[in-house]
C-alpha cells in the first residue's frame, strides 16, 4: 500500500466555513460531540441498511456501536463506530467540499449581512456538522475504511485550509475521529473535554435517544483503592416517536428535532402520533417557528425521514410529504413496508399515500388550532410559511377548504393587521356577494392603484395580495365559503348594480349617463390606441384618476406576465382594457378638443399621455420612457 502523503486544498467555501466554525459562531461548544455522535450513528444506519439489501456484502452488524474513548496524555477524544465508513474519494467529497445544497447561498448572504446579530442568527440555523470539531481541536485525524474495500484512509488537518490524506492498512471498518483537544488556559473557562463526567453529561443531554449504544471505557476506584476497569453505556437508546407522549418532554423533542433537521430552531408546534390497525406506524412532526434560510430555494427537500421499525431507510421522504409542506421535519416509523422499499414504490403504495392522507390532516390541523387559540402565535407562523401553504392551493385540490380558512392576507380594513378570509366575509356589505382582491408588486403599489378609488369610496373591503404566488392560487381557486374571488382590475365593475350571474356588473347607471357623450372620442380611442389594447370604454371604478387599464376576467395580471418573462417564458404581449374617467376634467377636455379638431395632432399626443400614465400608475412599464417622457414635458411647458 502506498503511504504517500498527499496535501489537498480545501474548497474556498469549506475554507470560509472553517474560519466562521473556529472562530466560535456557536457559544456552546459542547454540540461538537453531538454532531459526530450523529454522523457516527447515520453511518450505523447506513452499514444495517445496506447490509439487509446487499447480501454479498461481508460485514460484521452483530454489535454496530458507537465508543468514545479519552487519552488523557495525548489530549486526544475519540469518536469510533464501526459504520458504513468512508472511501478516499467520499472523504475528498464530503469532508473537503461543502456538499450540502445551500451552503454557498447561506455563506454569500452572511457576508452581505453588516449586522453581527442577524448574521449569528442565519448561522445558527445551520449544522455545521464534522467541522464543529474543530471549535475544540487543533487538529483533527480521522481513520476510516469503507465497507466492502480493503484498504483505509487516514485524513488529517489543522482546519487551516488543506488537508492530509493517505491510504492506510490495517483498520477495521468503519470509521474514528480523534480530536487533538486545544489547551484549555483556565482563563477562557473553556470545557475540559477529556472528564468522564463532562463527556457523559453532553451524550446525555444531546444524544440520549441515538438507537444505538454508545460506549466509553471506565475507570472506577472504590474506597479501598481498588480500580476496576469496565465499560458504560451512556445513552438509554429509545427511540423518542416510540415512547408514549406523556413520558417525552419538550426539551427531548427540541433535542430530537435538532439532531434530525441540523438545524437549531425554535419549535412552533409537535405532532406525535401512532397509528394502529392493519398499517402500524408512528409519527413525530415537528413544525420550526421560523422558516430555514433555503425554503423557497429550488432544491429545498422534504423534512420527513422513513424509517421501518427503527432501521432508518431514507431522508427527505417525499412521498410522506408534499412540497408545500416541506417545512415540516420528523419521522415516520412504519412497522410493515420492506426495507428494500424505492422512492417510486412509496409514490405508489396505498398505505403510504393514506398516511400522506393523514399527516397532512394532522399538520393542517395543528396549524388551524394554532390560528383559534392564539393569533399572535399563528400571524408569526403565517408570516414564516403562508407563502409556502399557499402553494398547497396550487399542488393539494383534496385541502383547498382547510387551507382557505388558514389564508392570512393584508386587507384595506386595516392597514396593520392581516384578515383572514372567514373574517372577510363576515364584515362583507349586504347584498355583496364577492371577495374583492388586487394583486401587485407592493402594497403600497396596490393600495394606491387607481382601481382602488371606486371601492374605498364606496366602503368595499378589497385584500391586497403581493406575494409571487397569490397571483396563482386566486386563478385557481373560484371560491371560499360560496363566496366567489374577484381581482378589482379585471372584467366590468358596477358597484351600484347588483351583479349578474358571472359576475360582471351590470353597467352603471352613472356609466350609462355618459356614454352618448363619448360616442365620437371611445372609436377615436381605440384606433389610435389599438396596437397596446384591444379597448377603450368608460369606468365606474374610478374618482380621482383619469383612467386606469383592466383586464378580461381570464386575462393574465401585469405582475404574472413580467413573472413569466422573467423566467424567460416567450409570450405574446397580453393586449388588456383602458378605462376613462368620464367626469376627469383632463378626459372631459379631450372629448371637447377631439369635437372642435378631430385632427389635431396635440390630443392625439394627450391619449398616449393617458394610456402611459395608466400604466405607470399600476406599476407597469412604459415601452418608450423617452417618448412619454418628451410628451409630457411638451405639453406642461404649453400649459404654463
Ligand atoms: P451532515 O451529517 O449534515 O451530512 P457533516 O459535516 O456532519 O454533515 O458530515 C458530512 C458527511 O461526511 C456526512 O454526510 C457523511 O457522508 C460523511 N461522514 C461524516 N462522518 C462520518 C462517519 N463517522 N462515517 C461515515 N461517514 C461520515
Ligand atoms: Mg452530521
Amino acid at each position: 500500500m502506498g503511504s504517500s502523503v498527499e496535501t489537498l486544498e480545501f474548497q474556498a467555501e469549506t475554507r470560509q466555513l472553517l474560519q466562521l466554525v473556529i472562530h466560535s459562531i456557536y457559544s456552546n461548544k459542547d454540540i461538537f460531540l453531538r454532531e459526530l455522535i450523529s454522523n457516527a450513528s447515520d453511518a450505523l444506519d447506513k452499514l444495517r441498511l445496506e447490509s439487509l439489501i446487499d447480501s454479498d456484502l461481508e460485514v460484521d452488524t452483530s454489535d454496530l456501536h458507537i465508543a468514545l474513548a479519552v487519552d488523557q496524555d495525548a489530549r486526544t477524544l475519540t469518536v469510533r463506530d464501526n459504520g458504513i465508513g468512508m472511501s478516499r474519494d467520499d472523504i475528498v467529497e464530503l469532508i473537503g467540499t461543502i456538499a450540502k445544497s445551500g451552503t454557498a447561498a447561506l455563506l454569500e448572504k452572511m457576508k452581505q449581512t453588516k449586522d453581527a446579530g442577524a448574521a449569528q442568527s442565519l448561522i445558527g440555523q445551520f449544522g455545521v456538522g464534522f467541522y464543529s470539531a474543530f471549535m475544540v481541536a487543533d487538529k483533527v485525524t480521522l481513520r476510516t475504511r469503507r465497507a466492502g474495500t480493503d484498504s483505509g484512509t487516514l485524513w488529517e488537518s489543522d482546519g487551516e485550509g488543506t488537508y492530509d490524506i493517505r491510504s492506510v492498512d490495517g483498520l477495521d471498518v468503519g470509521t474514528s475521529v480523534t480530536l487533538h483537544l486545544k489547551t484549555v488556559d483556565g482563563e477562557d473557562g473553556a470545557a475540559d473535554y477529556l472528564a468522564e463526567w463532562q463527556i457523559r453529561r453532553i451524550v446525555k443531554q444531546y444524544s440520549d435517544f441515538i438507537r444505538w449504544p454508545i460506549r466509553m471505557a471506565t475507570v472506577r476506584s472504590d474506597a479501598d483503592g481498588v480500580t476496576t476497569h469496565g465499560v458504560d453505556t451512556l445513552n438509554s437508546m429509545k427511540a423518542l416517536w416510540a415512547r408514549p407522549r406523556s413520558e417525552v418532554t419538550e426539551a427531548e423533542y427540541h433535542e430530537f428535532y435538532k439532531q434530525i433537521s441540523h438545524d437549531r430552531l425554535e419549535l412552533a408546534e409537535t405532532i406525535h402520533m401512532r397509528a394502529e390497525g392493519n398499517f402500524e406506524y408512528e409519527a413525530l412532526l415537528f413544525i420550526p417557528s421560523q422558516a430555514p434560510f433555503d425554503l423557497f430555494s429550488r432544491d429545498t427537500k422534504r423534512g420527513v425521514q422513513l424509517y421501518v421499525k427503527r432501521v432508518f431507510i431514507m431522508d427527505d421522504c417525499d412521498a410522506l410529504m408534499p412540497n408545500y409542506l416541506r417545512f415540516v421535519k420528523g419521522v415516520v416509523d412504519a412497522h410493515d413496508l420492506s426495507l428494500n422499499i424505492s422512492r417510486e414504490i412509496l409514490q405508489q403504495d396505498r398505505q403510504i399515500r393514506g398516511v400522506r392522507r393523514r399527516l397532512i390532516k394532522k399538520v393542517l390541523g395543528a396549524v388551524k388550532d394554532m390560528q383559534a387559540n392564539d393569533a399572535e402565535r399563528y400571524a408569526k407562523f403565517w408570516a414564516q410559511f403562508g407563502r409556502a401553504l399557499k402553494e398547497g392551493l396550487l399542488e393539494d385540490t383534496d385541502n383547498t377548504e382547510a387551507l382557505l380558512e388558514l389564508v392570512s392576507a393584508a386587507s384595506t380594513h386595516d392597514p396593520d393587521q392581516t384578515t383572514t378570509l372567514r373574517e372577510y366575509v363576515e364584515r362583507m356589505k349586504d347584498g355583496q356577494d364577492t371577495i374583492y382582491y388586487l394583486t401587485g408588486e407592493t402594497r403600497a403599489m396596490v393600495e394606491n392603484s387607481p382601481h382602488m378609488e371606486a371601492f374605498i369610496a364606496k366602503g368595499y373591503e378589497v385584500l391586497i395580495l403581493t406575494d409571487p404566488v397569490d397571483e396563482v392560487w386566486v386563478d385557481q381557486v373560484p371560491a371560499f365559503d360560496g363566496r366567489r374571488l374577484q381581482s378589482i382590475a379585471k372584467g366590468q365593475v358596477d358597484l351600484d348594480a347588483p351583479a349578474d350571474e358571472d359576475g360582471e356588473g351590470a353597467g352603471g347607471s352613472a356609466k350609462a349617463e355618459h356614454e352618448q357623450d363619448f360616442a365620437t372620442l371611445l372609436p377615436w380611442l381605440s384606433t389610435i390606441l389599438s396596437e397596446q389594447v384591444k379597448q377603450v370604454r368608460l369606468s365606474s371604478r374610478l374618482t380621482t384618476s383619469a383612467a386606469c387599464i383592466v383586464g378580461d376576467a381570464h386575462d393574465m395580471t401585469p405582475t404574472l406576465e413580467k413573472m413569466y418573462r422573467a423566467m424567460g417564458e416567450q409570450m405574446p404581449p397580453v393586449k388588456r382594457i383602458l378605462e376613462l374617467n368620464p367626469t376627469h376634467p383632463l378626459i372631459t377636455a379631450l372629448r371637447s378638443a377631439h369635437e372642435r379638431n378631430p385632427d389635431d395632432p396635440a390630443s392625439a399626443e394627450i391619449v398616449e399621455l393617458v394610456y402611459g400614465g395608466a400604466l405607470l400608475a399600476e406599476g407597469g412599464d412604459l415601452p418608450d420612457p423617452a417618448r412619454f417622457t418628451r410628451l409630457l414635458t411638451d405639453h406642461l411647458a404649453r400649459g404654463l
